[in-house]
């Protein structure tokens, strides 16, 4: 039998992590191939909470994919994937972000919605395919969604993760608000982290056009720790555009209660993101009020600027 790792993006976030364990749950039951939940790097904080919290051993490291086959859970572009996925098959593509640049040579199941996380598309499916959920899963997959969308409030949720939120809550016998709270205060645990670990802890990679532009995010109830930390953390910056030859980096340090960010801009196209996202750049520092989401309200401005 072919070993197929359901796997998300670097750097994993909960709803990566979760949506791998889940969706590798519901393709055991209909599947003749092994199904293998995988992770492409380390667990944050907040991920080794909710696996403890529900009791689930961390899905196998999958340092290079090269000759695997692969589900694509939660992304679905290359400068995300695994290490070695270009030289992997993928059979599968299940996410809820912009339509990115994996190709197949096979017509494959891909199922993209604009959603406010991979575990809402997860938990329908369960549904749609009359596959029972049971209660550590639904607590998995609620985690990934109240962590996507910081318990229902980033502008990224819709109507139907209110509704799936409802129906997992019930039978994980969690209360949303609650336990949603508990994965925030997670979240915002910087503990011993150096400047640059703040800085790639949740950091994505894009070309837009000829240009490379990586965005990190710290999503925290406490933004004071990490704005004091500026000077140091500019400097990891310049580093990591140094090593990795971005146009520019941003870093979003978003204040979860204020529903704000302040944006680290570093790198030659700074004077890019400020106009792209209407924000007055002083001293490589703006302010963006109602800015929660990466995914939303930064990443597609960003594109089209440099397209
Ligand atoms: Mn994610
Ligand atoms: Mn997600």
């Amino acid at each position: 039998m072919t070993t197929t790792y359901v796997i998300g993006h670097q750097g994993p976030d909960t709803d990566a992590i979760i949506s791998a364990l889940a969706y590798a749950r519901l393709k055991a039951h209909d599947d003749d191939e092994s199904i293998v939940a995988a992770r492409a790097g380390e667990l944050n904080p907040e991920t080794e909470f909710v696996l403890d919290r529900w009791e689930v051993e961390t899905p196998h490291l999958l340092a290079d994919a090269a000759g695997e086959q692969l589900i694509l859970v939660d992304h679905n572009e290359h400068s995300q994937t695994v290490e070695g996925a270009r030289e992997a098959t993928i059979t599968e593509i299940v996410d809820h972000h912009r339509l990115g640049d994996v190709t197949t040579s096979q017509p494959i199941f891909c199922l993209i919605k604009p959603v406010g996380s991979t575990a809402t598309i997860i938990a329908d499916l369960f549904a749609e395919r009359e596959v029972e959920l049971d209660s550590q899963t639904a607590g998995l997959l609620l985690s990934g969604l109240v962590s996507d969308t910081v318990i229902l409030r980033s502008p990224t949720t819709t109507e139907r993760d209110r509704v799936v939120a409802e129906r997992l809550a019930e039978i994980a016998e969690v209360d949303i608000e609650a336990y949603g709270k508990e994965l925030l205060a997670q979240k915002s645990k910087l503990g011993e982290k150096s400047p640059r670990e703040m800085v790639l802890g949740d950091f994505k990679e894009f070309e837009f056009g000829d240009s490379s532009v990586g965005i990190g995010q710290i999503e925290t109830v406490e933004p004071a720790p990490v704005l004091e930390q500026r000077d140091a953390i500019r400097t990891a910056m310049a580093e990591i555009v140094d090593e990795r030859g971005y146009d520019v980096l941003v870093l979003l340090v978003t204040d979860l209660l204020e529903e704000a960010s302040t944006a680290f801009v570093v790198g030659e196209q700074r004077e890019m993101v400020g106009s792209a996202l209407d924000a007055e750049i002083t001293d490589g520092e703006a302010f963006l009020p109602g800015v929660m989401s990466r995914k939303k309200q930064v990443v597609p401005p960003l594109e089209s600027a440099f397209r």
